[in-house]
């Protein structure tokens, strides 16, 4: 194994608190894996990202059952308009929309959601994601008025499982469990609290794709895989994922790659109208972005 090279690309946006992605990547014999833990996670968690590179670079993954993947475009919380374009320029035919974002009105979160069905069309799909903030009564107000723009599913209304359990009950809007799924027990989880329909999840935190094969064959909810914001290393394995899946029913969240400033590659994963090509490409530019961090090789070593 070559030695790993620590990267740290500018976010264009603020995302999860942070303004620039870091993390490692690693080469070995089957290619490029990406180690990218957010910086809250301690070790032990850190440890299954970690997995999930070493299997990128050491193992390689399952064979492909799909040449290329559906993705969906994400719509942050902006004006009607903005959202109306960001739709159209992405050719997708799902969009997913943030709501309930913190300062905004609910007639804000209307806006936006008629705007992007709009967009999109009476064929397109649209999906709502709260990241949890609602209550269980608002969440079931607000949802029946969202529906009135058709929705495909809601990703996470509510914190707990509990309380999606009482939300899935009271609504005819599917739910899916995002934020609720970090650890490769959680989907077993969601699916004995009967929370949700459907299973949002990323290959690092399972700890690789074919740990993420086994959690998802086990919990028996429909996947959307997704990205942790990762480089095109890092979604080349999401993608693996999304590729290996006997089944998947809806359009995936590896669309991610924009919300970077660079990339680690001069052949990045960007999706082409709503489709990502399955590929893995190779981590020619990723001297663009090195930088020294020993606190990176130390949250490594503590992985291990
Ligand atoms: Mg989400």
């Amino acid at each position: 194994m070559s030695d790993p090279v620590i990267f740290r690309i500018p976010m264009r946006t603020r995302f999860r608190g942070q303004t620039v992605r870091e993390g490692v990547l690693l080469r070995g014999p089957a290619g490029w894996g990406e180690f990218s833990p957010f910086p809250e996670y301690g070790p032990r968690e850190c440890a299954r990202w970690l997995a999930c590179a070493r299997e990128a670079a050491f193992e390689g993954w399952p064979a492909p059952l799909r040449s290329r993947v559906p993705v969906n475009a994400t719509v942050p919380a902006v004006g009607p308009e903005h959202a109306h374009e960001l739709v159209r320029q992405s050719g997708a035919g799902t969009a997913k929309v943030k709501v309930a974002e913190k300062g905004q009105s609910f007639a804000e979160d209307l806006a936006r959601v008629e705007a992007v069905r709009d967009a999109l069309g009476p064929g397109g799909k649209v999906r709502v994601d709260a990241n949890g903030a609602w209550e269980v009564d608002e969440a079931v107000r607000k949802l029946k008025e969202l529906d009135r723009f058709g929705l495909e599913y809601a990703e996470q209304p509510c914190a707990t499982l509990a309380e999606l359990a009482r939300v899935r009950l009271a609504l005819d809007v599917p739910i899916a469990a995002d934020e609720s799924i970090r650890r490769a027990e959680d989907p077993l989880k969601v699916r004995a609290a009967e929370a949700a329909d459907i299973a949002v999840v990323k290959v690092q935190p399972l700890g690789g794709v074919r740990e993420a094969l086994r959690v998802v064959e086990a919990c028996g909810l429909p996947a959307v895989v997704s990205s942790a914001v990762e480089t095109s290393v890092g979604l080349a394995a999401g993608l693996a994922l999304a590729a290996a899946l006997p089944e998947l029913p809806y359009a995936c969240g590896l669309g991610t790659l924009s919300l970077l400033s660079g990339d680690v590659t001069t052949e990045p994963l960007m999706p082409v109208g709503g489709w990502l090509e399955v590929r893995r490409p190779d981590a020619d530019a990723v001297s663009d972005f090195q930088i020294d961090s020993p606190l990176w090789l130390r949250r490594m070593e503590a992985a291990q």
